[in-house]
């Protein structure tokens, strides 16, 4: 589908498995042209409701309202990995345009298929082996040296599916802890950087990359994004060779975001790859040409991709849900980061708070890098999140 005209009498539909807040940051840019957005989500007062002309109401992997969510739109994309990749193939099949493609979410909803895909397809990435059993898995950790990375294959995120193995003695309560699921053992990698890119390639196979982010974990939860990532040319070139290649290994329409980390000897490899939008790009909303929800909207609706330029250096730092407050919560201090120049705050409107959710983030852009980082670790200390007693 190449697409050469809109018509906001009778718009095109967008159809996003997934309303969150990645959700909703494709619904607004869909909804600046004017197109309609239709989103299934299990949560009625999900983020990307608010800028939803529809919703159906439904768990992710429902087949019949992925079915339906195909009937009612013209392109259907997802924000998230746990969408149903059977029924989406069956869909497309039946010819209804869905991106990134099904063969895609297949391949990396399973983190053991998706290292295998990317090593097949010349992509570094850190040793690994299917966990077969416990003695297997005593024999790999030997082979791999400790500590060791013990990694549930599906339904993992925010780092919940991993186990770190630091001695013989943690083998069989890091099986335990994974209960029977499948697992892979990967080397640990001692990185110095953790970076990643996000990569569009559009419908006629243009791929253009954004900048490379530079990603701090806390907790296994990304924490905070510095761009440009403080990496040398080198570095830079290695990752974005890299991303460029995991797209066009993809073959699909679509936005990824690859996650890679940087060895302390300067070598890039992959970690994983997300078939969406993504945290660790939402910096580009201030900093970039153009946004990430942008592209990737271009990609799957057969646009021409531009090539985002930095127009300025930012820091994205995320809020997360205090320990504590399970329930509704308040956003204190917003007139206070309002007043400090180049920061935007991100509320993603969901309506009760758990620990570790990802609720809202912060963007600071500066005419330096330092200026950024001041900036936006400024404005996370005057926001704080608490409980909702009564309303406001
Ligand atoms: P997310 O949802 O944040 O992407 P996830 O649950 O999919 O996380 P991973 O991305 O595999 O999990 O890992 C989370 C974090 O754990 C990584 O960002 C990195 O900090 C650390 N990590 C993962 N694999 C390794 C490894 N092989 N060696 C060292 N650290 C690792
Ligand atoms: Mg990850």
């Amino acid at each position: 589908m190449a697409l050469d005209t809109l018509s906001p009498s009778d718009p095109l539909c967008v159809g996003i498995i997934g309303g969150g807040q990645l959700g909703k940051m494709i619904a607004h840019e869909a909804k600046r042209m004017s197109l309609k957005v239709v989103i299934l989500d299990p949560t009625k007062d999900c983020p990307a409701s608010s800028f939803a002309d529809d919703q159906i109401v439904a768990d992710f992997k429902d087949e019949n309202a992925i079915r339906k969510l195909s009937s009612m739109s013209d392109i259907v994309t997802y924000e998230i990995e746990l969408a149903n990749s059977a029924a989406l193939k069956e869909l497309e099949s039946q010819k209804y345009p869905i991106f990134p493609l099904p063969h895609v979410l297949k391949i990396v909803q399973n983190k053991y298929r998706q290292k295998l895909f990317l090593r097949e397809n010349g992509i570094p990435v850190p040793e690994f082996a299917l966990v077969t059993s416990e003695s297997q898995l005593e024999g790999l950790c030997e082979e791999y040296g400790y500590p060791a990375m013990l990694k549930a294959c599906e339904d993992s995120y925010d780092g919940r599916g991993n186990f770190i193995i630091a001695s013989k003695d943690d083998i069989s309560r890091s099986l335990q802890y994974f209960a029977g699921k499948e697992c892979m053992l990967e080397k640990f990698v001692a990185f110095s950087k953790e970076i990643s890119i996000m990569v569009a390639r559009n419908i006629q196979g243009q791929i253009e990359s954004f900048p490379v982010a530079e990603n701090i974990h806390r907790n296994s939860i990304l924490d905070t994004t510095i761009v440009p990532a403080r990496i040398s040319s080198s570095v830079q070139g290695q990752a974005k060779r890299i991303a460029t290649k995991t797209a066009s290994a993809f073959g699909s329409p679509g936005i990824f975001g690859v996650e890679m980390f940087v060895t302390r000897d300067n070598k890039v490899m992959v970690n994983e790859i997300a078939p969406r939008p993504h945290n660790s790009g939402h910096y580009a909303n201030e900093a970039c040409s153009i946004s990430q929800f942008e592209q990737h909207l271009r990609a799957v609706m057969g646009l021409p991709l531009v090539k985002p330029e930095l127009l300025s250096p930012a820091v994205m730092v995320n809020i997360l849900g205090p320990d504590g407050i399970d329930g509704p919560y308040n956003i204190q201090g917003v007139s206070k980061i309002c007043a400090v120049p180049g920061v935007k705050l991100y509320i993603y409107g969901k309506k009760i708070s758990k620990y570790r959710r990802k609720l809202g983030h912060i963007t600071a852009t500066a005419s330096s890098l330092g200026k950024a980082i001041e900036r936006a670790k400024a404005a996370r200390e005057m926001i704080k999140v608490d409980r909702a007693i009564g309303g406001r």
